[in-house]
């Protein structure tokens, strides 16, 4: 359940979302970049905005507070000339809902016109901001973002692509980015592929997408993964990529197949649906319930509650309605108002779960507020039986690669068990996919993080909230 919607602040939520158009031949690439970021709209909700770059060299760079119809829409009408521009949506975490963190960034430094977007958090930033305070920089934001061009700014390197690269070296973490400079897009993704980047091609031009439902409304089919450790420079001389890491292990954040991304994009070379279904299937499989039908908590659980109930042979239904226009940022401090929000978001179908015998299939278990109550309406509905099941194993351990998930405290699975968290939210019973049954899913693989739900992180990390 994305209960950041309700107000209740109960789902992991990852940063942001990018998007990056080079036409060689002048385009509207405003219009272009809209389309993608509308596209990757679920990525992050709380602000949009692009840059891109005039006949002058001058970057123009336009964002707000909001969704992309509502900050972007104008561009749909407007005919705005241009080579590349690079586009982004994102969640406020890191440093708040503040128009001060919306991305693209464009500055003027010494090493010339740059415009930069970013999905991903430096887990080393706080340590090289130190630094830089220490010379005396100044931060508008609070962003990762600005610290890369910062660095890029005050390296002693000559030139640009030399202090780039020199910055990429000391960068640790997950990042994907997509940069403007001089007329030319320029690509990178970190060093273990945290976070998902593609490249596609149409007409002679560039297109660049966090995910590939973006290149599905625009009809581009010639895509592939920006590679990790990859920087990919894209000008009027054609598409030039170089490794500037090569590691021999990916960490690809499995979340994004399990939750965050869109069920009909392809990540990390697994079509997104399949996945969740092959999860679900395997919920199914270690499970020996009986029951009249299995219904999603949807949207997030629509595939895995498809493949439970295809390998189980119980019905599925849709037992629940989802509100797409329920809109956002209640604020919710009592409990009825909050059961209220949940209702307003997902109602129960009465006359489809009255009297029957339910598994509930939703993608995690994060605090478990928002799945209590869920649980309390789907009974008082009428529910005889109610057993939820959850797309993941235990989340136990925070993210330190780009997704906001609360403190351990906050985890309830670091408190109770199963059969003591169906307790207390009122279900008959829970059950999570066991974590030797996700990597099995994933086997054959390239790679992945997983340590939210293992503690076992593929690069060190400090762990403040023990
Ligand atoms: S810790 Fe979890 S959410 Fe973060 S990158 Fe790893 S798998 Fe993804």
């Amino acid at each position: 359940v994305n209960s950041e919607d309700t107000g209740l602040n109960d789902s992991p939520r990852h940063y942001c979302g990018l998007a990056a158009v080079y036409a060689p031949n002048k385009s509207n690439i405003p219009s272009q970049l809209f389309f993608t970021l509308f596209a990757l709209q679920h990525r992050g909700q709380e602000s949009a905005g692009i840059a891109y770059e005039k006949s002058d060299g001058e970057i123009v760079c336009y964002k707000n507070l909001g969704m992309v119809s509502q900050v972007l829409s104008h561009y749909l009408a407007e005919e705005k000339s241009s080579h590349v521009g690079i586009g982004h949506v994102r969640y406020s975490t890191k440093g708040g809902n503040k128009i001060e963190n919306a991305q693209p960034i464009s500055v003027n430094c010494t090493k010339g016109m740059v415009a930069i977007a970013h999905n991903g958090t430096i887990s080393n930033a706080d340590a090289l901001k130190d630094k830089l305070f220490a010379s005396g920089a100044i931060f508008q934001s609070t962003s990762d973002t600005e610290l890369i061009l910062h660095l890029i700014s005050t390296s002693p390197a000559p030139d640009f692509y030399t202090s780039l690269k020199s910055v990429l070296r000391i960068l640790e973490g997950a990042y994907s980015i997509v940069m403007i400079h001089e007329g030319r897009l320029i690509l990178i993704r970190d060093p273990m592929g945290f976070r998902p980047l593609y490249l596609g091609k149409k007409d002679g031009s560039w297109f660049v997408a966090s995910e590939t439902c973006a290149f599905d409304i625009q009809q581009i089919t010639d895509y592939r993964e920006v590679e990790p450790g990859e920087i990919t420079i894209i000008g009027p001389e054609g598409e030039k990529s170089e490794r500037f890491a090569n590691l021999p292990v990916r960490s690809e954040c499995i979340f994004e197949l399990i939750y965050f991304a869109r069920p009909d994009s392809e990540i990390f070379g697994h079509s997104v649906h399949e996945f969740r279904k092959k999860i679900g299937a395997r919920l199914a499989a270690v499970d020996k319930i009986e029951a009249d039908m299995v219904i999603p908590v949807p949207d997030s659980g629509n595939s895995a509650a498809l493949g439970y109930s295809q390998a189980s042979g119980i019905p599925f239904e849709f037992g629940l309605t989802r509100n797409h226009y329920s809109g956002r940022s209640f604020i919710m401090p009592t409990q009825e108002q909050r059961e209220l929000a949940i209702r307003i978001k997902l109602n129960p179908i009465k006359e489809m779960i009255r009297g029957k015998r339910i598994v509930m299939v939703d993608d995690s278990l994060v605090r478990g507020t928002t799945s209590g109550i869920l649980v309390k309406l789907v009974r008082e509905d009428g529910a005889k039986e109610i057993h939820l099941r959850l797309a993941s194993p235990e989340i136990l351990w925070p993210c330190f690669f780009g997704i906001d998930i609360p403190t351990r405290k906050e985890l309830i699975s670091n408190h109770l068990n199963s059969d003591q968290i169906a307790a207390k939210i009122g279900a008959d019973s829970v059950r999570f996919l066991p974590l030797d049954q996700l990597k099995d899913i994933a086997k054959g693989s390239r790679g992945f993080c997983h340590a939210c739900f293992s503690g076992e992180y593929p690069v060190k990390v400090t762990l403040k909230d023990e």
